[in-house]
């Protein structure tokens, strides 16, 4: 696992009273770069740490912080009793104010349901997505990416055997979705292999008949999954960036070359590995930072299918706010500010539609020096630049295939089923309130890593 000095450790009397659940924790714990004592708590102690001990004082753009510390790490278990609208009340009442910190923090998160460009998604016109289930099994990060706020606190789910098998209903459920995006809001790869959580998941992926799980991920650390039986079944998507980008703005994660070398070995391995340019931030030499990226891309792997997306969902202020302007190209960071009525009525500001087309034509066109054929879409774009690109990308909005598409099978090449209308939630999916489901739009925090 990662090289980490949390602050502080808290093991959930839920945890701690399980030998296997705490024997999770433990491994974490004994791998950690300091010894840390782990503190024990229960539910009551919720309100006190989070307002009196600055349990998410640090869950703020990284970039903003004076100071990046590693995570303070959190295990408790998921819990699928029923109670979640009733502890959500209590603790309010109590305290927090955050529903989703309340649920997050209490394990009512397991599975949410997204309902991107359906009724209740407020973006619908104006977002291309995928609408589907999303699954957990942590909440926070140890990458520091600058722009992102899921740092200061990374909570983990140890109960994986009783997931999978709430898990296993609802991919019975729903025939439709054939790959399963894990943990938007986290990247599990850090804690493994000491956390011994991932492992059994892939594993019980690997008993499913045409189920994926995809993992998302900006990591180095594939060498443990080598010999996990994983029958194919977990796709592993890396969010790919050039060296500075990774280097100066992600400097927790893999290298670029790190991310590609870590893709390498889990392809050798057997698991289906693709791409996501994203977010792409137009750094200082873009353009040859693209080149080189994509180059050793194709010299290193084999993929099959690579996603694009320029930086968004802020205005410039926001963005200049958490990266600076230092390592921003002037062009594109002069255009953020002089075009921004370009992007008043839509979420893909701060760069104005004519950079982002140029960036997109850019990567492209050095992704086809090296294979003319590999499906290349658009990730989170509005609906205009799929208009403008739908030629030359042999795909449309509605039946692309990207990086973690709930159809995008490995070695898919195009939809056959309407996106948008063949994803249909099950009636008599478990009660909302059983699982903690009724959170139809995404975060900020977890949009930027969808
Ligand atoms: S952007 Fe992703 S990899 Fe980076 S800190 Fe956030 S969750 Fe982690």
């Amino acid at each position: 696992m990662y090289e980490l000095s949390p602050p502080a450790v808290y093991v959930h009397e839920s945890v701690a009273d399980n030998e296997t659940y705490r024997g999770r924790a433990e491994g974490v714990v004994n791998a950690l770069a300091e010894p840390v004592e782990p503190i024990v708590f229960s539910d009551e102690d919720l309100p006190d740490l989070v307002n009196k001990h600055g349990l998410i004082e640090n869950r703020k753009p990284m970039g903003t912080l004076a100071e990046v510390r590693d995570p303070i790490l959190m295990f408790n278990t998921f819990r699928f009793d029923g109670r979640g609208d009733e502890e959500v009340a209590r603790f309010k009442a109590l305290g927090i104010e955050s529903e989703d910190l309340i649920r997050e923090l209490l394990g009512y998160r397991a599975f949410h349901w997204s309902c991107y460009n359906q009724e209740g998604d407020p973006h619908r016109h104006d977002k291309v997505c995928r609408p589907c289930w999303r699954v957990h099994l942590q909440h926070g990060c140890a990458h520091r990416c600058d722009y992102c706020p899921l740092g200061g606190l990374l909570v983990s789910m140890v109960n994986i055997e009783e997931y999978c098998e709430h898990f296993g209903r609802l991919v019975e459920r729903h025939p439709w979705q054939k790959t399963y995006l894990l943990d938007d809001d986290g990247d599990p790869l850090c804690l493994e292999p000491e956390h011994g959580c991932l492992g059994p998941l892939i594993e019980w992926f690997g008993t499913l008949d045409e189920r994926y799980l995809i993992i998302h991920t900006k990591s180095w650390n594939t060498g443990w999954m080598e010999d996990l039986r994983h029958n194919g079944n977990t796709i592993i998507v890396w969010s790919v960036t050039g060296p500075k980008q990774s280097a100066l703005i992600e400097p927790k994660t893999g290298t670029t070359e790190q991310r590609i070398e870590a893709a390498r070995v889990a392809a050798e391995a057997g698991y289906q590995i693709r791409y996501k340019f994203k977010p792409i931030i137009p750094v200082v030499g873009w353009r040859e930072e693209a080149a080189e990226t994509v180059k050793m891309m194709f010299d290193r792997t084999k993929p099959d299918i690579i996603s694009l997306c320029v930086y968004m969902w802020q205005d410039v202020e926001t963005m200049v706010e958490r990266l600076g302007t230092e390592l921003l190209d002037p062009e594109c960071l002069r255009a953020a500010y002089d075009e921004r009525a370009s992007v008043e009525n839509t979420r893909t500001s701060p760069f104005p539609p004519r950079i982002r087309a140029m960036i997109y034509e850019h990567y492209l066109g050095e992704i086809r020096k090296h294979d003319r054929d590999i499906p290349v879409s658009l990730s989170t774009e509005n609906f205009a630049m799929w208009k403008a690109f739908e030629d030359r990308l042999g795909m449309t909005a509605t039946n692309y295939v990207c990086g973690c598409g709930p159809q995008s099978v490995p070695g898919a090449k195009k939809l056959t089923d309407h996106a948008f209308k063949v994803a249909v939630r099950h009636p008599d999916e478990v009660p909302a309130s059983v699982l903690g489901l009724e959170a139809p739009t995404l975060s900020p925090a977890q949009e930027e890593e969808s």
